[in-house]
């Protein structure tokens, strides 16, 4: 088996950012408290030991909007790691309004590959509520731009911003799905402690967007991106102790919400499936292997629901090893 590329993430929290976005708390996301520098980049580096080809990702702030300084210290110390080999990508993450030609130029100049851009929503009404400072059109401007200068795009959206709901939300997802990215990250809002939509929430200014909402409307934008073969390469904020120990006040936190949603779009799909087939007594339903317990749900969970909803006797999953990923068969 070929060894994984390993994700080397380099956090520069906050670094370039013009203002504070409602939501957000990097240092309490990433754990790091300031900025790297490419010594830290280095020994970073250096650390690793031997292993599989390491992909280098500058996350957690607006990259291009760094000081132009900083930006070709970080890069530069990946140089000779990316010369011997060592470091076979680098990735960064900004904001749509820091893309322009110079700085697209400076991360070809080093290596870079792949552009993430923060986008969010594609409401202007939501950006302005949640203090993003840029608007839709500087999105569709900066994607145009990373994909023409030949670097690979990957959008980030956030579901349950704000003055957002479930229809902006899946609006924001076919309006960024339109920019034609190589990938999405979709998290979905998280009440992060000392934010200013924690005090949003508290004055009742905010409307929670809880993990069941999360999971509703994802299990609708997933099967709309990868319908048009766009992967979600990542679904919520990473777990970490901090965040599981209060730093998630409320919201959209949960360890495994990709899994919650991936077994949702199976119950929806095997809801679907039983009402065309008029299933009556027993159900057996053939998923992909590696989808059985998804199917199945944590403690039987959808299963009873398809038990309850349609009066059936019992359903039961069977893995049946030539399905796709995303395929039931009512057996
Ligand atoms: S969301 Fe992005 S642009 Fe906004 S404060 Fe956080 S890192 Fe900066």
């Amino acid at each position: 088996m070929t060894p994984r590329r390993r994700i080397l993430p380099i956090f520069v929290p906050h670094a370039g950012c013009p203002n504070q976005c409602v939501f957000c708390d990097q240092r309490r996301i990433s754990g790091s408290l300031f900025p790297a520098s490419g010594a830290q980049v280095r020994r970073a580096l250096e650390e690793l030991g031997p292993g599989p080809e390491v992909e280098l990702a500058f996350y957690g702030g607006s990259f291009t909007a760094v000081d132009p300084a900083l930006q070709e210290e970080l890069l530069q110390a990946a140089e000779p790691y990316r010369r011997r080999g060592r470091v076979t990508a680098i990735r960064i993450s900004t904001r749509p309004d820091a893309v322009d030609g110079p700085a697209l130029a400076r991360l070809g100049r080093w290596g870079v590959e792949t552009v993430e851009l923060g986008a969010q929503s594609m409401d202007d009404g939501v950006l302005a509520r949640c203090g993003r400072g840029h608007t839709a059109g500087d999105t569709v401007r900066a994607a145009a731009l990373v994909r023409e200068a030949g670097f690979s795009l990957i959008l980030q959206m956030m579901t349950g911003l704000p003055g957002s709901g479930k229809e902006q939300d899946l609006e924001t997802a076919r309006r960024l799905a339109d920019l034609q990215p190589e990938g999405m990250r979709i998290y979905p809002t998280v009440v992060l402690r000392g934010t200013e939509l924690e005090a949003m929430w508290r004055r009742g200014e905010y409307r929670e967007h809880t993990v069941e909402d999360a999971v509703r409307v994802c299990a609708r934008i997933l099967p709309l991106l990868e319908e048009r073969g766009i992967p979600v390469i990542r679904l919520g904020l990473n777990p970490t102790e901090e965040l599981s120990a209060g730093g998630a006040v409320a919201g959209a936190y949960h360890p495994a919400l990709g899994e919650l949603v991936r077994s949702r779009i199976l119950l929806d799909r095997a809801r679907r499936l039983l009402a065309e087939a008029g299933a009556t007594g027993e159900a057996v339903l053939g998923v992909c292997p590696a989808r059985v317990s998804a199917m199945t749900g944590w403690k039987r969970c959808n299963l009873r629901c398809l038990e309850e909803e349609f009066s059936l006797a019992r359903v039961r999953v069977t893995a049946c090893p030539g399905l796709k990923k995303e395929d039931i068969r009512l057996l």
